[in-house]
């Protein structure tokens, strides 16, 4: 038997009850004829994209959002059993779901079971109702207690948790106690990130360097919320909140295994790390973005465009699929290796550089690996090249000296 390349998919569901104020992924509320169009669509989509990734085996699938758990459940499954009969998948391939509090049932979680599903990551972001409201999340931490049940109920023996840190109002002593209250329950992994303020989010109008209240998609009443939200935690305490995570997850027998992710041994992300490692991966549905044979390209953010194209002809199948497509050189390839690559505290390997690319990792990097040694930023460990934890901390700049 040909010996086949390893893949991961991605499957984007755009859709959420509500918006959260933070957020920018590509994500909108959607009726139901919206749900059923964009399943029906994305199915074809799955048929077609399948016939040109016959040469790889599935290692992986994350279904994200969006909020999937929101679809219903018969249109869920149809996408399971699709992407499980057209795509050559490992038998112990890791398949996760995103599921939102207040969206699972426990009969639908039993359905996810059956097709496949035997990972759950569940947004929770902070065990504080009041910080859940700043947020605009549509959940209670009472909530998310439920629906965890239910999870673990159904039989999920994989559950991440995520959570934000250093959101409005919250203060160090609130942040532990979501900490606390999280590790209680033993989830498998935790995913824990700092709040970013994007452009574009009613946070940006909030929060962002530019204050604009005159954004016309607000009510007066979400505008009047927002400006009476609380300030923002300050650097120090952000910073503080970054140091308590990964000492107090470190003594709940939590390992980081990457910047902002946690696991108990033996559970980190496949995918993940598939990603951060330069594992090619086809991203299925609105918006989402393929890496094939050194090309990345991304699919159309516009929902009328997807749902109103067809795959049948190439020109349109390019069109809907192949946009931004872009040839990564040598360069490019390697920039991106030593920036995935370095997310991860057992950071790159020099072994896999010269698989990877026919060349020494000092060859290419030599002397900038050299400078930031001398400057304790990073370190040689056992062949991997790793961020010390003062790397770590300004990672920005550790980074930005891996451009070629
Ligand atoms: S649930 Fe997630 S994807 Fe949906 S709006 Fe909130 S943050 Fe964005």
């Amino acid at each position: 038997m040909m010996n086949k390349k390893n893949m991961e998919l991605y499957v984007h569901i755009p859709f959420c009850a509500r918006k959260c104020a933070y957020c920018d992924f590509l994500s909108f509320p959607g009726n139901k004829r919206m749900q059923q169009e964009y399943t029906e669509q994305l199915l074809e989509e799955i048929k077609y994209q399948s016939a040109y990734t016959r040469e790889y085996q599935v290692i992986s699938i994350f279904i994200g959002g969006g909020t999937p758990s929101i679809l219903e459940t018969n249109q869920m499954t149809a996408i399971l059993n699709a992407l499980n009969s057209q795509f050559d998948i490992h038998p112990e391939a890791e398949i996760t779901m995103e599921a939102n509090p207040g969206t699972v049932t426990s009969e639908a979680l039993i359905q996810y079971k059956r097709a496949g599903v035997n990972r759950i990551s569940m947004g929770l972001q902070s065990a504080d109702d009041k910080e859940l409201g700043y947020l605009g999340r549509i959940h209670t931490y009472d909530e998310f207690l439920k629906s965890y049940q239910r999870v673990r109920m159904a039989g999920f023996d994989n559950v991440n948790v995520d959570l934000i840190s250093a959101i409005p109002g919250q203060t160090v002593e609130s942040w532990k106690n979501t900490l606390k209250k999280v590790t209680m329950l033993k989830p498998e992994h935790i995913s824990a990130y700092s709040l970013i303020v994007e452009e574009g989010t009613p946070f940006y109008d909030r929060y962002g360097d530019h204050v604009e209240m005159d954004n016309d998609s607000m009510t007066r009443e979400e505008r009047k919320r927002l400006m009476s939200l609380p300030e923002l935690p300050d650097e120090d305490m952000e910073r503080e909140m970054y140091y308590l995570t990964r000492e107090y997850l470190k003594e709940q027998g939590y390992e980081r295994y990457e910047i902002s992710n946690y696991s108990r041994k033996g559970y980190e992300c496949r995918h993940n790390i598939g990603y951060w490692t330069g594992v090619e991966y086809l991203g299925l549905g609105l918006g989402s973005s393929s890496y094939i044979d050194g090309c990345r390209y991304h699919n159309t953010a516009s929902f009328q465009d997807y749902i109103n194209g067809s795959f049948g002809k190439k020109e349109e199948f390019d069109m809907l699929l192949r946009q931004e497509f872009e040839h990564l050189s040598i360069e490019g390839k390697m920039e991106e290796y030593m920036f995935l690559g370095l997310r991860l505290i057992e950071g790159v390997s020099a072994h896999g550089f010269v698989s990877s690319f026919g060349q020494n990792i000092r060859h290419v990097y030599g002397p900038i690996l050299d400078k930031l040694e001398q400057e304790g930023l990073m370190e040689l460990k056992e062949g991997f090249y790793r961020l010390t934890e003062r790397g770590i901390d300004i990672s920005n700049y550790v980074m930005s000296q891996f451009l070629l």
